[in-house]
């Protein structure tokens, strides 16, 4: 018996984990940006609303299949869901387990793929979400990404019908608040379009994420980075501003930049610099949130206004420790070994002195930041 099968794209915020994938464009349409090279050899597509209906179709069926295993009360068999998983191979399989796995979570949360789904206008997003909901009442979230430079196209009536069709939240890689630095990266918007798009989004009614990159702009530009996010995010007053320390990876333009001498990657300290920064000049109660393990410090989290003693407390903590065991704490972070500095406290004498060691090993400071940018690009 052939199933059907529905796309799904590369990549979701980390928040999105449980939530379903619906792929309704694809690829990115700006591309240019120096950091990224996700979507480069993907040209971008915005899938026509029957393409997008035919995934949902698809979607329900795999939907109907696992009810099977459901009891009314809400009591699943996971082993029948198993074994039936079992028979099926590829593509198929895999649309199988996502559908799975969203209904056991409750089938409540959607996020739309790929880079920049607001590129889609002439009222089909609206049409899709409609009948996204339509299929699955149970939806109560419905998230999507969205370019800065495409969300300043939308007036804030076309926010209102889009969250009336049921989109509840907006992410938006801004990754800085600097012209300066927006321009070294190539992003492609500016501070004013970040503000102006975000201001919209919000009277909208729609839930704004947007991103921040400390490091992004290398040393030159790294003060220039976190006071322009603070600005923009004072302006805008997102829900929340994600971390994503930046990574610079290699074959990307960025990297280039770093090659040839024209940028030096920040280290480790100035990226927290950075946030300090940012903390003590933004004027909002935006949600700050450290849910990616490229952070260095996922303490950093709260509210702009209330949290703000709380944040600066664990980086001045951070800083009070000796210059060694920040980078003993860098080394074993890279390594996913420690989440918080107290984690140190935990750490035998022995382990201790064979990573000091180490660290002795590379004393010049940008060495070692270049160390540290070779753990990181890992990640991503
Ligand atoms: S807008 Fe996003 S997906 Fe597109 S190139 Fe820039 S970072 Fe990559």
């Amino acid at each position: 018996m052939s199933h059907p099968v529905f796309r799904v794209g590369p990549i979701r915020p980390p928040s999105e984990c449980e939530s379903l994938l619906l792929q309704v464009t694809q690829g990115c349409t700006w591309n240019k940006c120096k950091f990224c090279k996700l979507y480069r050899k993907t040209t971008f597509r915005a899938f026509s609303a029957d393409s997008i209906k035919q995934d949902i179709d698809a979607i329900v069926y795999y939907a109907d299949m696992v009810r099977k295993h459901i009891t009314p009360d809400g009591r699943a068999d996971v082993n029948a869901m198993n074994r039936e998983l079992s028979t099926l191979e590829g593509e198929v399989q895999h649309c199988y387990y996502m559908v799975a796995n969203w209904m056991l979570r409750g089938a409540e949360n959607v996020f739309l793929q790929d880079g920049n789904t607001l590129a889609l206008q002439d009222g089909r997003l609206t049409d899709v979400l409609h009948y996204l909901k339509a299929a699955f009442p149970s939806i109560k979230r419905i998230t999507s990404y969205g370019r800065a430079e495409s969300l300043c196209r939308l007036s804030v009536e076309d926010y209102k019908e889009l969250r009336e069709a049921g989109l509840t939240r907006i992410h938006s890689g801004y990754e800085s608040g600097s012209d300066e630095v927006l321009k070294f990266i190539n992003k492609g918007v500016t501070a004013e379009q970040e503000i102006e798009a975000g201001k919209k989004v919000k009277a909208g009614g729609i839930e704004l994420s947007v991103y921040f990159m400390p490091g992004v702009g290398g040393r030159a530009l790294s003060q220039q980075n976190a006071l322009g996010m603070a600005r923009v995010v004072s302006e805008v007053n997102p829900d929340f501003l994600r971390i994503r320390t930046v990574a610079v990876k290699r074959r990307t333009e960025l990297y280039e930049e770093f090659e040839s001498g024209r940028m030096e990657l920040c280290s480790d300290d100035e990226k927290v610099m950075e946030l300090k920064t940012l903390i003590e000049n933004s004027d909002c109660d935006t949600m700050l949130v450290s849910d990616h393990i490229m952070n260095l410090l996922p303490d950093i989290e709260g509210r702009l206004n209330t949290d703000k003693a709380k944040m600066l407390k664990t980086i001045d903590d951070y800083f009070a420790l000796p210059e060694l065991d920040r980078r003993v704490y860098q080394l074993l972070r890279r390594s996913c070994r420690v989440e918080r500095i107290s984690d140190l406290k935990h750490l035998g004498s022995t382990e201790r002195r064979m990573l000091e060691k180490a660290c002795l090993e590379t004393p010049d400071e940008k060495e070692w930041a270049i160390k540290m940018n070779e753990l990181l690009i890992k990640y991503v």
